[in-house]
């Protein structure tokens, strides 16, 4: 896949007929379109980090104008053409409404979801791109047609690896600088894969057929067979063409251990043998080096990440108790903890369970420990207590059938279906604030509610503290049984008995199982609890008639009700300010 590639190692650069001084004029067309796609990202990179420091700037001074402000009527007013933009693109299913609800071929088989439409668009934009750089400015007709497009084709497929690579990682800076979720880059690595395969396989046709007509179908094997830079050249693009076909959705799922390990080894082999394939295209070559840095940065990120969290202080311990309705509390004792947010995410390692393999999960809570007594039971002073002051961080965990069967069989066996454990937190990840709304409202659906936990207590704070705009804030939460307000019993009681959270805080319950109908028992006209699944559009319907400020309506659970949730919001956002926030515990 490189510039002025011929169809043996000795094969001289470009086609074009140019004399020895003078730059081959194929090879000019290919920089200059290499640098136009360069030009493409960075604009494009740079019109959505000029959106997001919009919206930044807005949240921020309509934070500082609600502080005091109890109506904040100005706030829940939409601008027209951009309330507009967010119902029909930025907010909009590709279609009417299905977005992450996932096709089901049986109840354990999932082949995969549908793009929203400003991805689609992007999508269908950006192959239409590198179709059209594929194919202009060629010489149709001449000898040197095919010469030109193999090479053409193959800077294009180096080229697109940088982001393709990129996009795979977790330690990606555009998820920071441009607030997109790593769901997003996740399946625009899955597409930009697609790209690299087809023009490396278009590479690979050109030089083929351009072989083929020139000295026949002999010339072909034997310069596959005895030729490394035709050798390499067809192992990466067979290696390439797996990746692309043990990817699909349905495998990713169903495997996911088994497709990320496979996927990261062919990864590896097809990269090392395009290196060599690239050996005399230093041009191409140093693309390529451009990919493998970002690469490397991102795995160095995970083990300086690591590192840091884990190592010294006695290390990381994670305490496992069992929890009914399939369900476990982790709770971390971090050797070095961070500043808590909500809407973090971290990645656990417990080697004895998982050996290196890590798994995503959303912090649900956060605590001061302190243990003011020595072993002997004598106080210490203190700057003991400030030394030995140890924040733990705590996760729900829903048992699947991997490693979180293996985890919540070990707790269902130990005694009071508690353990202890070593273990390694890389994170945190990501963080959302919401101080700048005046009203939110947040759906979860079953462990979904570890997202939303954290948004509660600092909500109910801001408000306390007068340090945001908030002035109602509603939880929707759905379960199938009673039961599952266990997971979060203690946390649940700490928030409710917060200052001011009677004024702003209301929770809804909704069991979608209950066993009797003695189950559903309000606690308190706060606190409410109903039998089956809720109407998202009339409660969004009767939020909106009270609203203060702007909305935030955020959800985190099954991809159906993400997809109520997003369209009762489409639905609803030309008539007051409503913002709409997904989470989604896959990708
Ligand atoms: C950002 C994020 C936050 C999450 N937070 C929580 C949480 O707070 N509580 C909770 O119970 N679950 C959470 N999950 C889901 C959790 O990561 C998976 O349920 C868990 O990894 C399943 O592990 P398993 O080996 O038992 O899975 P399996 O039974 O093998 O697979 C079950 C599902 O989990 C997916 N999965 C498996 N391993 C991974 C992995 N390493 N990375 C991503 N997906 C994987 C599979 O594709 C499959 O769809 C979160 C997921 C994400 C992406």
């Amino acid at each position: 896949m490189a510039s002025g590639q011929g169809g043996a190692p000795t094969a001289a650069a470009g086609s074009g007929g140019a004399g020895p001084d003078e730059p081959d004029p194929a090879d000019s067309i290919n920089h200059m379109l290499i640098l136009d796609l360069v030009y493409i990202w960075v604009g494009v990179i740079g019109a959505i980090a000029i959106h997001r420091l919009v919206l930044l700037y807005v949240a921020h001074t309509r934070k500082m104008a609600c502080l005091g402000n109890e109506k904040q009527r100005y706030f829940a007013m939409p601008e027209s053409k951009y309330a507009a933009f967010k119902r029909y693109v930025l907010d909009s299913p590709i279609f009417r409404k299905r977005h992450n609800r996932e096709f089901m071929l049986s109840s354990a088989v999932n082949v995969g979801t549908l793009p929203t439409r400003l991805q689609t668009i992007f999508i269908i934009i950006y192959y239409g791109i590198n179709i059209a750089f594929t194919v202009i400015l060629l010489p149709y007709g001449t000898k040197s047609f095919l010469d030109d497009l193999r090479d053409r084709a193959g800077n294009l497929a180096t080229l697109n690896m940088i982001p393709l690579l990129l996009m795979a990682g977790r330690n990606n800076i555009l998820i920071w600088a441009l607030d997109i979720s790593f769901d997003t880059y996740n399946l625009l690595h899955r597409w930009l894969g697609r790209l690299v395969v087809l023009e490396a396989a278009t590479h690979a046709i050109a030089w083929s057929v351009a072989t083929v007509e020139e000295s026949g179908w002999a010339a072909l094997w034997k310069a596959a067979s005895h030729s490394q830079l035709i050798l390499t050249g067809t192992i990466s693009v067979c290696a390439f063409g797996f990746l692309m076909l043990h990817s699909p959705s349905l495998v990713r799922h169903a495997y996911y251990e088994t497709f990320l390990h496979a996927h990261i080894l062919v990864a590896l082999t097809a990269v090392i043998v395009l290196w060599m394939h690239l050996d005399e295209f230093p041009g191409a070559q140093n693309l390529l080096l451009a990919a493998l840095v970002v690469w490397g940065f991102e795995r160095f990120m995970r083990v300086q990440n690591l590192v840091r969290n884990n190592i010294g202080a006695g290390g990381t311990l994670a305490d496992i108790q069992a929890l009914p309705g399939d369900a476990m509390r982790v709770t971390l004792r971090l050797a070095r903890p961070w500043k808590f947010k909500p809407g973090q995410h971290v990645f656990l390692y417990i080697p004895t369970i998982g050996w290196w393999t890590n798994h995503p999960f959303s912090l649900a809570w956060s605590s001061e420990q302190q243990d003011v007594f020595t072993e002997k039971g004598l106080p210490l002073n203190r700057q003991d207590v400030l030394s030995i002051r140890k924040t733990s961080m705590s996760l729900i965990i829903r048992r699947r059938t991997g490693f979180t069967d293996k985890l919540w069989a070990k707790a269902e066996k130990s005694l009071n279906g508690k353990f202890s454990i070593r273990a390694f937190v890389e994170g945190p990840y990501g963080s959302q604030d919401l101080s700048s709304y005046g009203t939110v409202l947040l759906f979860a659906a079953g462990v979904g509610i570890t997202h939303q936990v954290p948004f509660l207590r600092s909500l109910v704070a801001d408000y306390s503290n007068s340090t945001g705009a908030v002035r109602r804030v509603t939880l929707v939460w759905i379960i199938q049984s009673p039961e599952h307000l266990e997971w979060i019993r203690p946390w649940m009681t700490d928030i409710l008995g917060m200052e001011g959270r009677r004024d702003v805080l209301r929770i809804l319950l909704f069991i979608t199982r209950p066993r009797s109908t003695k189950e559903i028992q309000s606690l308190s006209a706060s606190v409410q609890m109903f039998p089956g699944k809720p109407d998202v559009n009339a409660i969004l319907a009767q939020q909106q008639q009270q609203q203060v400020g702007a909305m935030a309506v955020t959800v985190c659970g099954t991809g159906s009700l993400s997809d109520d949730v997003r369209r009762a919001v489409r639905l609803r956002c030309q008539t007051t300010t409503i913002d709409f926030i997904e989470n989604a515990f896959s990708w």
